[in-house]
């Protein structure tokens, strides 16, 4: 049961979508003592195709590519021999969030992100322009999945494979576009763990606040662990799986 950690910026300033720097790597050291190892989105992907989940694994994912994950969570994962995923807006890189409703964060330039990539970390798409994809027509919504593949894959000469929902925002049609545009898994902000029949184009993940440090990170992934725990217990008991899966929250 792999979490999924969701992480948007690390040691900027406000408390909105933020980490401090020691927060994460108290959360680090805490999951290195219970013998957690990181892997990226990537790798989850390929063992979920496997049928293989890796025990005490665990992975950091860090929405929309914001400048504190260059600045600090980099070095601080490094320091752990850890990589990360992070999911960038291919249309916004060196701007401003400016579909944050409150503090506005600095995205992290397309250098930037070439050489956290260098680093070994996995850049995953969030889109081309961070739209609520179920609100667009789905020509709009095509282009905002398919060709955010097409500008990350060219500026890292690499394939991209996973995505994440802005908003955590979805639905069927929006679900379905992304497995067509060849991605391989993508993130929600649905809460819980990744177990073997986890569909990957809905992966939960585990919210991680502003203040949690190691004590923060052990409750939330005992709620994440509860809540999974509840699922699968409605699941055996009929409910449809892929509609629940889909209420978002
Ligand atoms: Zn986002």
């Amino acid at each position: 049961m792999p979490p999924i950690l969701m992480y948007h910026n690390v040691g900027a300033p406000g408390r909105s979508l933020n980490v401090s720097p020691q927060g994460l790597a108290r959360q680090c050291r805490l999951l290195k003592m219970l013998g957690y190892h990181a892997i990226t989105l990537r790798e989850l992907a390929g063992h979920l195709e496997a049928g293989t989940i890796p025990p005490k694994a665990v992975v950091f994912t860090f929405d929309d590519a914001l400048m504190g994950v260059y600045t600090h969570a980099l070095s601080v994962l490094s320091r752990f021999g850890w990589r990360g995923t992070v999911f960038a807006v291919s249309q916004r890189l060196g701007q401003e969030t400016e579909w944050a409703t409150n503090i506005r964060h600095r995205v992290m330039s397309a250098q930037q992100l070439r050489e956290l990539h260098d680093a070994g970390w996995e850049v995953g798409a969030h889109t081309r322009t961070h739209p609520h994809l179920p609100r667009l027509n789905p020509e709009e919504a095509w282009q905002e999945i398919a060709l955010c593949r097409e500008d990350l894959s060219n500026l890292l000469g690499e394939e991209v494979t996973t995505f994440c929902y802005p908003y955590g925002d979805l639905n069927e049609q929006v679900v379905y576009m992304v497995q067509q545009a060849g991605y391989r898994a993508a993130c929600t902000t649905r809460k819980g763990l990744v177990y073997p029949d986890t569909d990957p184009y809905l992966l939960p993940r585990v919210h991680i606040a502003f203040g949690d440090g190691a004590s923060g990170l052990l409750y939330r992934l005992w709620r994440a662990w509860r809540r999974t725990v509840r699922r699968q217990v409605t699941v055996r008991s009929g409910d449809e799986v892929r509609d629940s899966s889909l209420r978002s929250e």
